[in-house]
């Protein structure tokens, strides 16, 4: 950590300490003590490590401060000065007795009070969910900017982000929206435009930003591109699924399909289309989508009421049998995975596949789905039908 208290109650923080010689000076002239459990506490001035206070005795108190590493206590170092520099009444390590929490960093802006957690290293997921839960209830705003280290870039495809890192999302209208540092480049990272592929794999917009280039303002109100950005990647993600990936997926799911009469890697192209809402969906966009059309529109007739209520009311059923898996994430609000399902909806009505009648929720079979030869042609499709999509918005979007 890199705030203590003197035995007469003044608060140091390193932040403020200009030199060795200021440094060597405290550490001759006083004793510390944490402000939290007010134990003792000794400055460590060491030429390796970045200089701070660690707990002499061993304790409960901020575990995770004393396991901080180099890289977590430069990047917090680093943030503050960035907020300071843009005139904000920034605080340290502030301790909040009400919730015992004490995030990196504390303010106010716009009548708001927001905690900046920077996290490097992982912690309990519960802890973490705690901990956001928490802020909110005491009316604090909880921003969470990881550790760059924590990104992993599989491929110029995709990204892989864990649960635990997912739950460090900020919710921007109901989007996610993943925030990186780096203390060493001074770079931040920012992920929009989150589509997940299967339960770890994400197609992303990935800007890098250098952190004297915005303010805080522009990170938080970041504008996401409202399209859909990552067409290519998510068109080799579904060919490398059709051609390889399916194999590896559980038995349930190849025994359903196959039992259907359309095994998986022969799914139309109109499975596994990316919706807003879909970040609910932790099973595999193409398998929650191939169910929907395999079960209801598939084999439904021309002129057919196909129900939004009666497939939601059998998804619901998967998901309690664990067919399909919906993820965790309780700070979106306003938000639910049924939305996800009717979005699909309204996409297969924009592919002219469905036509609603009057009710936001029924639809009509319009057209029959191309059942894919093989899977070249399957991979064909898939392009088809992302044109048609993309004329479509094109085109709403020019009137
Ligand atoms: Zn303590």
């Amino acid at each position: 950590m890199l705030l203590a208290q003197t035995e007469d109650g003044r608060i140091i923080s390193l932040v403020k300490v200009k030199n060795k010689v200021e440094l060597e000076e405290l550490k001759k002239n006083e004793n510390f003590i944490c402000p939290v459990c007010k134990e003792k506490v000794i400055l460590k001035t060491g030429t390796k490590r970045i200089w701070h206070f660690a707990h002499a005795h061993n304790t409960n108190c901020g575990q995770e401060f004393e396991r901080e590493s180099d890289y977590h206590l430069q990047g917090k170092i680093k943030l503050y000065e960035w907020f300071q520099n843009q005139g904000f009444h920034v605080e340290l390590e502030k301790y909040i007795p009400e919730i015992k929490q004490r995030p990196d960093l504390f303010f106010q802006w716009k009548n708001k009070t927001y905690a900046i957690e920077y996290q490097c290293s992982k912690i309990d997921l519960q802890l973490l969910k705690k901990r956001t839960a928490l802020y909110l209830q005491n009316h604090i705003t909880p921003i969470w900017i990881a550790g760059r280290t924590r990104l992993k870039k599989v491929s110029h495809l995709s990204i892989k982000l864990s649960t635990f890192d997912l739950s460090m999302a900020n919710f921007l209208h109901h989007q996610p929206l993943l925030i990186y540092y780096c203390p060493i480049t001074n770079l931040f990272t920012i992920l929009s435009n989150l589509f997940p592929f299967s339960s770890t794999t994400f197609t992303a917009s990935t800007e890098i930003v250098p952190a004297c280039k915005i303010n805080f303002s522009q990170l938080f109100q970041w504008k996401q591109g409202r399209n859909f950005e990552c067409k290519e990647s998510w068109l080799s993600l579904k060919q490398r699924f059709r051609t390889n990936t399916h194999l590896y997926l559980s038995t349930c799911y190849k025994r359903f399909f196959y039992e259907n009469g359309c095994p998986i890697s022969l799914l139309p192209g109109e499975a596994g289309i990316p919706v807003k809402s879909m970040i609910w969906m932790q099973t595999e966009a193409i398998l929650w989508q191939g169910w929907i059309l395999v079960k209801f529109i598939i084999p439904s007739r021309r002129g057919e009421t196909i129900s939004f209520h009666t497939i939601f009311h059998r998804f619901k059923e998967e998901v309690r049998k664990g067919f399909f898996v919906i993820r965790q994430l309780p700070f979106i609000k306003d938000s639910h995975y049924s939305f996800a399902i009717l979005e699909y909806l309204q996409k297969l009505e924009k592919l002219g596949v469905l036509k609603r009648t009057g009710s936001m929720t029924l639809f009509q079979k319009e057209t029959e789905i191309i059942i894919p030869q093989n899977v070249e042609n399957a991979c064909q499709l898939d392009r088809d039908v992302w044109k048609r999509l993309n004329n479509l918005e094109k085109y709403r979007k020019d009137k």
